[in-house]
């Protein structure tokens, strides 16, 4: 027993001393990819623009409404901001007036499914549908055909890259996590956004939820957080003005 112990310490300890050498080795390779998807599919996938130039593009998920949605067009509209709005397709047939009126004020409009799926559980097959059937909606009444999408909860892997590829489509994640969805306070919103904001960042927000989720957050912290960050020299763009 102990001898066996003895020996089963020994490899172990061996098997930590060689990982850890394995991983300081590859520590700087790590660094460099924390948006593996991006570092693999450049083309199709993007987490963050180029750190070279004071840009943030403001992502807007889960919309339209008409509850949240105007407060947000209302204060980007105040500032002159244009934004990127990732609409789900039950929503925009439910609030087509909400969707044509973020097209008529100039916003990027990107595809975010229309049942809002976990789509590595659901599959390949299924995101094909979930996009086409999204994109029949969003051409119904937005002006402008979208190659832009953005995956439910972000959750994305290599099959999903590939077939977006295929679909010419482009995944959008995000840099910056408002946590806005959580329904917190405007101070903690912008708290979250000013914690990590950085040249070419684009920042998660959300424009509509389900009916117990209180967005009202979002609208109030846009309104102190644009003055503020244009101020730092920050410029307020679109993803494909980041991603052409
Ligand atoms: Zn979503």
């Amino acid at each position: 027993m102990g001898l066996f112990f003895n020996k089963y310490f020994k490899v172990l300890l061996v098997t930590i001393v060689l990982c850890t050498g394995m991983f300081s080795f590859y520590a700087p390779l790590k660094a460099a990819s924390m948006y593996p998807l991006q570092t693999k599919y450049p083309d199709i996938m993007l987490y963050k623009g180029k750190p070279n130039k004071k840009v943030i593009a403001l992502t807007f998920d889960d919309g339209p409404d008409n509850r949240f949605t105007p407060q947000v067009l209302d204060v980007l509209k105040k500032y002159d901001v244009k934004a990127t709005f990732f609409l789900l397709g039950t929503r925009v047939q439910k609030y087509p007036d909400m969707a044509k009126r973020i097209d008529e004020e100039g916003h990027v409009i990107g595809n975010h499914t229309f049942w809002h799926p976990e789509l590595p559980k659901t599959g390949v097959e299924n995101m094909e549908w979930e996009i086409k059937k999204n994109e029949k909606e969003l051409k119904a009444v937005t002006s402008n055909v979208t190659d832009l999408f953005r995956a439910p909860y972000g959750a994305m892997n290599d099959d999903l890259v590939k077939k977006l590829g295929e679909m010419d489509y482009r995944g959008v994640g995000w840099s910056v996590d408002s946590e806005d969805w959580k329904g917190l306070s405007s101070k903690e919103i912008k708290q979250n956004i000013l914690n990590h904001v950085h040249p070419g960042a684009i920042v998660l927000m959300h424009s509509a939820g389900d009916w117990p989720q209180d967005l009202s957050g979002t609208a109030e912290a846009l309104d102190e957080l644009i003055p503020y960050l244009q101020k730092q020299g920050y410029e307020f763009v679109t993803v494909p003005d980041i991603w052409p």
